[in-house]
């Protein structure tokens, strides 16, 4: 099976793309992962990178699309595989049609995860998540049970430098201007799956699931 998840920033594309990867075993790719990890490896790619993170801007097309078309021909994506966070422009989902096309597969899904905005910001300004296994947590909605310390592994809990407020501003501007298009794009491919993203985290997987199959 070959996903795309869409959704604004702390949609939940992240927390249903782990239970996706525990239940149907396709690896999850995540640009932003990526990007993160380019970084704390200090690549002259995740330096450059960091300008636009820290901005709460898109990094440029051709650098996530170069990642990605390198990851997806990896032997773990034989099977298929999920994308999460990319494609994130008009220009970067048809670069990722070309790249598929060529390579004789197509996406059987893109899950849409819908959540009003005024939510989106109270879920990323409370966003914890932990450094030693990247569980993720939310001060009010769901805290650990020792401030600041990871529930499953003792690690330190941290806060994503572009979880703060004006970058988060500047992230909800360009989802609307640069990805929310992508939903009338797969819409008219036949692609899109529309999903409420407010409840329970179950809840939403459940919803995701009974649609997918
Ligand atoms: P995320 O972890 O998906 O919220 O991504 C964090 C940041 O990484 C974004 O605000 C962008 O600066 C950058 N980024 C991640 N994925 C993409 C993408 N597909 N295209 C451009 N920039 C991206």
């Amino acid at each position: 099976m070959r996903l795309i998840l869409l959704g604004g920033p702390g949609a939940g594309k992240g927390t249903q793309a782990q239970k996706l990867v525990d239940k149907y075993g396709i690896p999850q790719i995540s640009t932003g992962d990526m990007l993160r990890a380019a970084l704390r490896e200090g690549t002259e790619l995740g330096l450059e990178a960091k300008k636009y993170m820290d901005a709460g801007k898109l990094v440029p097309d051709e650098v996530v699309v170069g990642l990605i078309e390198e990851r997806i021909k990896a032997g773990d994506c034989k099977d298929g595989f999920m994308l999460d966070g990319f494609p994130r422009t008009v220009g970067q989902a048809d670069a990722l049609k070309n790249v598929l096309d060529k390579m004789g597969i197509a996406i059987d899904h893109v899950i849409s995860i819908e959540v009003p905005n005024d939510e989106l910001v109270a879920r990323l300004t409370g966003r914890r998540a932990c450094r030693g296994c990247s569980s993720g947590y939310h001060v009010m909605f769901d805290p650990p049970k020792t401030e600041g310390v990871c529930d499953d592994c003792g690690g330190e809990l941290y806060q994503r430098d572009d979880d703060n407020e004006t970058t988060i501003r500047s992230r909800l501007n360009v989802y609307e201007e640069q990805t929310a298009p992508l939903i009338d794009y797969y819409k008219s491919a036949g692609l899109l799956r529309p999903i409420e993203g407010t409840g329970s985290i179950d809840e939403i997987f459940a919803r995701i699931t009974s649609v997918i199959g």
